[in-house]
């Protein structure tokens, strides 16, 4: 049977085995799915040696992404752009093809599940880091009006803009730090790591007031959605429907099937 793998570090909570073995199930295809703890200086010799026992595909998450895309001998045009690859598939010759899922599954999960109108919204992006990398392709694909990049360290948020700024000059994308924000946005999308240091206090409580608020991380890990919520927000979402939407389109790019989202969503949502 066809075996896949997620590697990250840590591991040990990913819900991408899960997903896929429900996904699977639904789609009849026969493979095994599992989570794999990658040493942190071990990335290139442990994908190497799973796909010469014959792995077929990978996910792959914190904080490989960017081994990833170096890893990779072809990349997709998101996963170019990002520079990050979160989706490997081993070709007939054993050669790797990048992918990058995330900005779809976020972009999918904002517009289809959400039901959020992207064209001509304000935007407003928190974080610079490899999972902002990997939306910002995706959402400028959607036509705001405009985009704006806030980080602690605003150097990075600057690069992200440089890095970005040509690939849609239809889209105004600027970048600022985190305490000078107004209140100026339709949507706030978080994509910062601080739910796994318990508490939110990055910005200004006004800034989020009668706002629809998305944050990528999910489960107790969310304390933007808790924060957002205290402080106003028309709306706060975690990110577990971006999780399974792009899972959906790694196995899609895996298997050739597109699998149904939703009941997988609420069979995780009854439990996460
Ligand atoms: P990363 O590359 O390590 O970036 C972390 C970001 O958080 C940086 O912008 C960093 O700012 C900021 N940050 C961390 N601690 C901070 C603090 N105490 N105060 C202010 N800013 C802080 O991580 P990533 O790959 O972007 O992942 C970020 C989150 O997205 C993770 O929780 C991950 O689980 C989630 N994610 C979810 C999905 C999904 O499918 N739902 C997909 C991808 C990622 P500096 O630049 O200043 O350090």
């Amino acid at each position: 049977m066809d075996k896949y793998l997620v590697l990250g570090n840590p591991i040990g909570h990913s819900l991408s085995p899960s997903i896929h073995k429900m996904f699977a199930q639904q789609t009849n295809v026969q493979m095994i799915y599992d989570k794999q703890l990658v040493p942190l200086d071990e990335f290139n010799n442990c994908v190497d040696e799973f796909v010469e026992k014959g792995v077929k595909g990978f996910n792959v998450t914190l904080p490989f992404k960017g081994e990833a895309f170096a890893k990779t001998a072809s990349v997709d045009g998101n996963a170019a752009v990002s520079m990050a690859v979160n989706t490997i598939k081993v070709d007939e010759e054993s050669k790797l093809r990048g992918f990058n899922t995330d900005g779809i599954g976020l972009v999918r999960d904002l517009i289809d599940r959400l039901g959020l109108i992207l064209p001509n919204s304000r935007i407003l992006v928190l974080g610079a880091g490899g999972a902002a990398r990997g939306i910002i392709g995706s959402l400028l694909g959607n036509l705001p009006s405009r985009i704006v990049i806030a980080n602690r360290t605003v150097a990075k948020a600057e690069k992200l803009v440089s890095l970005f700024r040509d690939s849609n000059q239809r889209v105004p994308l600027g970048w600022t730090n985190l305490k000078s924000l107004n209140d100026d946005f339709d949507l706030i999308i978080n994509t910062t790591s601080v739910g796994l240091e318990g508490k939110f206090d990055l910005i200004d409580e006004q800034v989020v007031r009668n706002k629809i608020c998305y944050d990528l991380s999910y489960g107790v890990n969310a304390v933007f959605v808790s924060w957002a919520r205290n402080c106003g927000a028309s709306k706060a979402t975690d990110g577990l429907g971006m999780l399974v939407e792009q899972a959906a389109e790694s196995f899609f790019i895996w298997h050739g099937i597109r699998p149904k989202t939703q009941h997988v969503f609420d069979l995780l949502r009854s439990s996460h």
